[in-house]
C-alpha cells in the first residue's frame, strides 16, 4: 500500500442516497427517471443534440461504430497513442485501423498528419482529447468534411472541457464519455453516447435497446415492440444512473477542486527545466483530468516512478502505442510513430484526485523536484 495512493473515487455523499431511491420507486432497469436526468444534463449543459448513457466508454464507442456502418475494410484512423478501446470498437466491426502521430509537443492527434494517411476507404477519424485537453477540431472537422469523413470524439477524460468555447463531445458527429472511476466524474463503469448529427438520433435508440424499438413503443409512437435492428444491450440500469446523478450535481465543486490540484502542480514543478510540462495550446481549455511530466527518456521516467515508490507514492505509466501492443504489432504497416513511441516511454501521471491533500501534493512535487536536484 502506498502512502499517497495514484487515484481515489471520490463520493459527494448522495450517491446511495439516489441508489436507494430508485430501488424503492421499483425501477430499477434502464431509461427511467436518473437516466432522463443525466442525458438532459449533457444536452442542457453541453450542446449536445441527443445524449444516451451507456455501460461504459467503450459501449459508447461500439455503438459509434455500428451506427456509421462500419464494414470489413473500412479504414478508421485514429491516434496510436491512445486506451485501446477507441481502436477495438472498430476493430469489432472489421475495420482497418490505421494510426497517427502525436504532435511533438502534445500527445493528442497531430491533426496535420491525417490528410496524407486518408485512402477510398477511409470512413473516419477518431481524436482522442487526451486528458481532457482538445484536438485542433477545426482543421480534423474541415479534413472530415472535404473528405465525406464522420468524426466520432473519443471523449472519454474531456467532460466539461472546450474547444474555441466549444463543450468537448459537442463537435463531431458523434463523442463517446466514460464515467470509469479513474475519470473526473464516475458511476463505478459508465459512459455516455453523445450524438450531435441527427440523422443517427432513431437508430442508436434502437441499437441501443437491443436492436428493439422498444424507446419508440414507451413513448406511444408505435404499436407493436420489435426487433427492427442490429444492436445489444448497451443501457445501463438506474442504479448506475442514480449514481452518476450525485455527480453531475457536484460537478462544479469537483472541477473547481481538480484544477486547484493541477495548478499547485503546475506552479510547483514549472520551476524544474528537465521535464516537459502538459501543454494547453490557446484553442484549449483544461480539465484537470490527470497531470502528466514527458521525461526525457524511457530510463529517467522509470527511474523517477522508483524514486517516488520509495517514498511511498504511486505514480504510473500508460499507453504502450497500440501500434506496438501484442495484438497490433504484427499486422502494424504504417510508418514509425516517433512522438507515439516517445510518449509511451516518457510519460509519468503523478497522484491526481479531488481528495489528495496539499500536504501530501507538496511532497510529490518535492520528491519530483529533489530527484532532478
Ligand atoms: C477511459 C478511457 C476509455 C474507456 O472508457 P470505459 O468507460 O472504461 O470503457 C476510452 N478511451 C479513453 C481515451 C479513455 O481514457
Amino acid at each position: 500500500m502506498y502512502k499517497i495512493g495514484f487515484n481515489k473515487p471520490y463520493l459527494t455523499g448522495k450517491e446511495t442516497h439516489y441508489i436507494y431511491d430508485a430501488v424503492s420507486t421499483g425501477k430499477i432497469s434502464g431509461n427511467g427517471k436518473y437516466t432522463k436526468l443525466c442525458q438532459s444534463f449533457f444536452e442542457d449543459n453541453y450542446k449536445i443534440k441527443k445524449a444516451l448513457l451507456t455501460t461504459s466508454c467503450t459501449d459508447a464507442l461500439e455503438m459509434a461504430a455500428i451506427l456509421i456502418n462500419i464494414e470489413p475494410g473500412d479504414e478508421v484512423i485514429i491516434p496510436s497513442y491512445t486506451f485501446v478501446s477507441t481502436a477495438n470498437a472498430f476493430v469489432l466491426r472489421g475495420a482497418k485501423i490505421v494510426f497517427a502521430d502525436s504532435y511533438e509537443n502534445n500527445p493528442n492527434i497531430d491533426a496535420t498528419k491525417i490528410e496524407a494517411l486518408i485512402t477510398s476507404k477511409t470512413k473516419a477519424i477518431v481524436p482522442v482529447h487526451y486528458a481532457g485537453v482538445a484536438c485542433d477540431m477545426d482543421l480534423i472537422m474541415d479534413i472530415a468534411n472535404r473528405h465525406n469523413l464522420f468524426v466520432i470524439e473519443d471523449a472519454a477524460q474531456a467532460i466539461d472541457s472546450y474547444y474555441k468555447g466549444a463543450p468537448l463531445g459537442s463537435i463531431g458527429h458523434l463523442a463517446a464519455f466514460s464515467f470509469h472511476e479513474t475519470k473526473n466524474i464516475i458511476s463505478g463503469e459508465g459512459g455516455l453516447l453523445a450524438i450531435n448529427d441527427s440523422q443517427f438520433i432513431e437508430r442508436a435508440e434502437i441499437i441501443w435497446e437491443k436492436g428493439t424499438n422498444r424507446a419508440a413503443f414507451w413513448r406511444g409512437e408505435v404499436d407493436k415492440y420489435n426487433w427492427v435492428d442490429i444492436g445489444s444491450s448497451f443501457l445501463p440500469s438506474e442504479i448506475v444512473a442514480a449514481f452518476l446523478w450525485a455527480q453531475l450535481e457536484n460537478l462544479d465543486n469537483i472541477q473547481t477542486k481538480r484544477k486547484e490540484i493541477w495548478k499547485l502542480y503546475f506552479d510547483g514543478l514549472k520551476v524544474n527545466p528537465c521535464c516537459q510540462m502538459p501543454s494547453v495550446p490557446d484553442y484549449a481549455t483544461n480539465n484537470a483530468h490527470m497531470f502528466y511530466l514527458v521525461c526525457k527518456s524511457l530510463k529517467e521516467r522509470n527511474d523517477l516512478i522508483s524514486e517516488l515508490k520509495e517514498k511511498s507514492i504511486a505514480a504510473v505509466f500508460h499507453y504502450i502505442s497500440l501500434h506496438e501492443s501484442p495484438y497490433f504489432k504484427g499486422k502494424y504497416e504504417g510508418d514509425k510513430l516517433i512522438n507515439c513511441d516517445n510518449y509511451s516511454n516518457c510519460i509519468i501521471r503523478l497522484p491526481m484526485f479531488f481528495e489528495l491533500n496539499k500536504v501530501a501534493q507538496v511532497k510529490v512535487i518535492n520528491c519530483v523536484l529533489n530527484f532532478y536536484s
